[in-house]
This record gives C-alpha cells, structure tokens and sequence, in this order.
C-alpha cells in the first residue's frame, strides 16, 4: 500500500544519509538528515536489535536494524495507554489501544453509559488479534458500528435479544463470538433459523382446516426430528425447508385446484400432483409419509419417491488427473489440498471432511494417520504433504475468532468448522465433490470387498453394496461374512 512518491527537489533539500535522495527530511539523526519516506520505514522496522531488546529497531548500524538506545535514535514509539513499543497513531496510543477504545465507546449503554461486563469479551477478543488494522477496519464499517450500538442498547444479552436484531453476518459473527467465549449458550443456529423460518412460512397456507395439519406437521413431522439430532446439518436444514414448502404449496394446489383438503385425497390426487409439475413436487413424499403414519390419510396411498443414485460420476481417468492436481498444482490452498485427497482418494462426503478434528487426522513425524472409521489408514507420501503443513502453520489462527480450536478445517465464524457448502464451492475448479466422491466409491468397489471399505473409510455397508452394483461388482458375499 505505498503510495506514490512526490519526485526529489534537489534545489531544496539536501540527500537523505539513508537513501541518498532529495526529498525533504523528517528528523536530523545521530547518522545525519533522514527523508520522511526512511523516517516512516524505521518507525515501522521491528524485531530483536544485536543487543537483545526487543520491540522497533529505528536505527542502522552497518546495515542492520538497531534499537533507539543503540542508535542514540529519540523516537516516540511508547504507547501512553498499554506501553506497547510499536508504531503510535493517535494521541500516543498504539492500534491496539485504538481499537479497544473504539469498541468500548460503541458498546457502551445508551442509558447507563457503562458496558455490559457479557460484552467486555467482544472487546478483550478484538484486543487480542494478531492484527489489530484488520480490527479496526471491521469495526469502522458503518454496518458493524450499528450492529454493536444496538446490540449495547439491549436490556439484557441473550440469544432472543440478538435474535431481534437484524440478521446478517455480522450479528452472526458476534453472536458467535459470544457463544465460544461462553457469554451465550451454544444453540444449534440451523434449528433456530429453522423455527423461525417455518412459523413465518405456515402462514402462507390458504386454508384454516389444513393450517392445522401442517401446524401439525411442522412440529410432529419435522421439527421433533430435527430437535433430536441437533445441531442439525446443513443438508438436513435444507431438506426440511423443501419438504415443508412442498407441502404447503400441495396443500394450497388441493384448495386452489381441487377444492379439496388433505384428509380427503385420493391416488388420482397425488398422481395429477407428480404428473403437472417438475420433480420437485415429489418431494412431498415427506409430508405424505407423515400423514399416513398418522392416520390423516389412508395408508395405501403411494407416491413415487424422489430419484437418487443417477448424479453423475468421475470416471477413473480423470480421479488419477485430480489427484495430481490437487497434490501439485500451485494454486491451492493446503486446506483445499487435503479436502481434495480425502475425497477423491477416500471417498469421503464434503460434510465429514468438514468436521474432522485433529483427533482424526493424527500428524507425527514418522506418518500422518487418518481416522475416517474403524481402522486408521496411513496417508502415504506424497499425500500427506498437505496434512503436516496445515498441522505446522494452523490457518486462519485468529486468536479473537478461535481460541481453542479443535477443527482441522476452521472455519470464518468464530468456533465453528469450515462451512461444508463454502469448501464446496472452493473445490469447485478442480471437481464436483459428489461426482467426485461417487467415482471414486465406484472404482474402490471394484478392487477392495465392501465389508472392508465400509470399516476403513466409515461408510454403511448397504451404502457402499449400491456403488459396488454400479460398479458391475457382486460384493454381497462378503457382507455376509460380516459378524
Ligand atoms: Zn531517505
Ligand atoms: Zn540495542
Ligand atoms: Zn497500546
């Protein structure tokens, strides 16, 4: 970010003694003139001067940088606030100062002028970053300054009172800060999006007498089983946003189309459904499921299921391709390296990868080892290359964000793991992850029994049989010798 330099003026001001040019001086040194550029560049040099001390290193002494007190440099470099040795920027205070500061006076009360002591964590978490600028330049975003003067106008900092506050990242952001630094509970966000969501939807339902069903539905049909395997995956979130807006989009086509409710269809009712519109519409088999297991409807009734298994997969020549991409190729991350190896030379689903810890993956120094099911698989070299560089270098290790962090793939929300959609989306260049993962369960099922697989790499048995029938196969033999 270095800005343009004016051009020298050698009939005004005389060379630097540092870097010889004509541009007007900052300070007259034991060395002699220096240039307000070389001025600004020791201010910012820190490090260990030969003498030991540590902190900024003003001075050159044979071409290495030198604390003040070895130079015999006078540089105002102490922060009044914190007594920081670094580069000051207003009123004697450091960036870090600043930053804190900042974030007091915006989370202050509006009515008592105080801070709420739940709120000081946002303040000693921004404190502690690496770097504080990339604080200060999250909290000057007007967006942010909002956020946080609201969130201090609060009677008391709860999840509901956040929850009142309008939704976007940054109230994601915070919210989450505040839950991994045990403010807030933990609450599993998905669930809660979803209650929310599904409540505001149902009012989309046209009649009274099927309001009531899909009220039912709702808490009975989805919501219970979500609560019981919270936190809930994203995939699961989506699936149940689709199977309740299918519902209530079938319910008001009975009304609208039909001039009928639910408890009165026939199959001719379902068939016309799935026959008149695309294949979305199959996914009211949920809702039709329901319904029968509690006896609002018949239970002969039928509904033909939403396909899967036809995705398209990645044949063996181009798995081989995208491997040697992803362990040579220049361009990718570690992080993107190793999620690339796990799918398309393990197999494993996008979501999995997503939440392994380094309890699964294991670096030492004679061998990396993964613990993706029953046995551990040693990743052999070269393949392992990307796992120890992660291992060594942390990312992402924001201090603020993650202060006890378990996750391999760490994610931009503080506490949590990557987002499986945004790992996705990142390997997108390389592969299409289902393809990818689906190619390579085909071709492992050709040469490795299934039992096997299923225990090395976590999969269900049944699952990996489908790909080994795609495969042309038979392995049903060696589930039966499973005990
Ligand atoms: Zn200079
Ligand atoms: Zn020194
Ligand atoms: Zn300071």
């Amino acid at each position: 970010m270095a800005r343009p330099r004016k051009p020298e003026d050698p009939d005004s001001f005389q060379p630097c003694d540092r870097c010889g040019k004509c541009y007007s001086p900052a300070a007259w040194w034991p060395e002699g003139v220096v240039c307000g550029y070389c001025y600004q560049a020791a201010k910012r040099t820190t490090g260990r001067c030969p003498c030991g001390h540590e902190g900024v290193l003003p001075g050159l002494i044979d071409g290495a940088p030198v604390c003040r007190r070895c130079s015999g440099i006078t540089l105002n470099v102490d922060c009044v606030e914190c007594g920081a040795e670094t580069e000051l920027y207003r009123g004697g205070c450091c960036l870090r100062c600043i930053l804190k500061y900042t974030a007091t006076e915006l989370l202050r009360s509006p009515d008592t002028g105080e801070i709420d002591p739940k709120l000081t964590v946002i303040v000693d978490a921004l404190g502690a970053m690496e770097r504080p600028n990339s604080g200060l330049t999250w909290i000057r975003q007007a967006h942010v300054k909002t956020f946080l003067k609201a969130l201090a106008a609060q009677k008391e900092i709860t999840h509901e009172a956040v929850d009142t506050l309008p939704p976007s990242r940054t109230t994601n952001y915070v919210r989450a800060l505040l839950a991994e630094h045990g403010v807030l509970p933990v609450r599993d966000e998905l669930l809660a999006r979803f209650e929310v969501w599904a409540i505001n939807k149902q009012a989309k339902v046209i009649d009274t007498e099927q309001q009531m069903i899909i009220d039912q539905f709702r808490r009975w049909g989805l919501l219970r089983h979500l609560r019981s395997s919270s936190p809930i995956s994203n995939s699961a979130f989506l699936r149940a946003k689709q199977s309740f807006t299918v519902a209530i989009e079938f319910c008001n086509w009975l009304t609208l189309e039909r001039g009928l409710t639910v408890t009165q269809i026939s199959q001719h009712e379902l068939d016309a459904w799935q026959a008149g519109g695309t294949s979305t519409r199959g996914h009211v088999y949920r809702f039709i499921r329901w319904a029968i297991a509690t006896r609002i409807i018949p239970s002969y009734l039928t509904l033909v299921p939403h396909r899967r298994g036809t995705a398209a997969r990645l044949d063996a020549e181009s798995q081989t391709a995208a491997v040697d991409k992803a362990v040579y190729a220049d361009d990718l991350t570690d992080r993107d390296r190793l999620a690339a190896i796990l799918i398309i030379v393990f197999g494993q689903p996008v979501e999995k990868i997503a939440n392994l810890t380094w309890d699964d993956i294991v670096v030492t120094d004679p061998a990396v080892v993964l613990h993706l099911g029953e046995y551990p698989i040693k990743l052999p070299p070269p393949l392992d290359i990307p796992a120890r560089t992660l291992a060594a270098g942390n990312v992402n290790g924001q201090t603020a964000a993650h202060p006890r962090s378990p996750w391999v793939f760490r994610g931009y929300t503080p506490g949590a793991h990557l987002d499986p959609a945004h790992l996705r989306l990142r390997l997108k260049p390389l592969f299409a992850a289902l393809a990818a993962r689906l190619g390579t369960l085909t071709e492992l099922t050709k040469t490795t029994p299934v039992a096997i697989l299923a225990q090395i790499l976590g999969y269900d048995a049944t699952t990996l049989e489908a790909h080994a029938r795609m495969a042309g196969a038979g392995y049903a033999e060696y589930i039966a010798l499973r005990d």
